[in-house]
């Protein structure tokens, strides 16, 4: 199985694709993890795409559809994959068809999460990781049992996102409008979209999307 979770910046797409690489075995793509990744470790790619996140802004075509098809080939062929976060352009659609092509892959779902923006922004400038195991945290939703210790590798180290701050929120909201939003179609005529209540509780979102994609 093949599938794409899309949706704006804060719409749970990682909480998700985390939630059915444990439950499904299936294995997340993340092309922001990607590029994180390579701005942590100061590698070309990093280097040229720092600024570019910080700004809220997307980072190249090619740029990140090479970063795909590179995991993509470090993957068997039967592996199957969650999308989250690419593709986001008219070109990453098609650049995906022919990756998927190539490899004898197909798409089977396509999965958007809608969700309200505003309240998305609140979501999103509250979000905190645990620096050692990953675990996702919120300033007012879900603070850590005791103070400054994670509940799940007792930790006591967080960061933040660079890109998680208001302003750039705000971009990378009117990236996902102006350029992934009109991507949706690309699919439609496939029959294979589906649109998930994305504000709805993190358990009702995930029975919504284990419904689309069946037992
Ligand atoms: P994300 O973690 O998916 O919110 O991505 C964080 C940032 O990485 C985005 O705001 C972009 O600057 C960059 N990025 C991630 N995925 C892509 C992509 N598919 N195309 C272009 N830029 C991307």
């Amino acid at each position: 199985m093949n599938l794409i979770l899309l949706g704006p910046p804060g719409a749970g797409k990682g909480t998700q694709a985390s939630r059915l690489m444990k439950e499904r075995g299936l294995v997340q793509l993340s092309t922001g993890d990607m590029l994180r990744a390579a701005v942590a470790a100061g590698t070309p790619v990093g280097l040229q795409a720092k600024a570019v996140m910080e700004a809220g802004e997307l980072v190249s075509d090619e740029i990140v559809s090479g970063l795909i098809g590179e995991r993509l080939d470090e993957l068997g062929p039967d592996t199957p994959v969650i999308f989250d976060g690419y593709p986001r352009t008219a070109a990453q659609a098609e650049a995906l068809d022919a990756l998927l092509a190539a490899r004898g892959r197909t798409l089977d779902h396509v999965i958007e999460l809608e969700v309200d923006e505003d309240a998305l922004v609140e979501r999103i400038t509250g979000r905190f990781t645990c620096a050692n195991c990953g675990e996702g945290y919120h300033d007012r939703f879900k603070l850590p049992k005791a103070d400054g210790v994670c509940d799940v590798c007792g930790a006591s180290n967080f960061k933040r996102r660079a890109d998680d701050n208001e302003a750039t929120v705000r971009q990378r909201m009117a990236e996902y409008r102006a350029k992934t939003a009109p991507i949706i179609p690309h699919y439609e005529g496939r029959g294979i979209v589906a649109r998930v209540d994305g504000m709805a509780s993190m358990d009702a979102v995930a029975a919504a999307i284990d419904a689309v994609l069946g037992a």
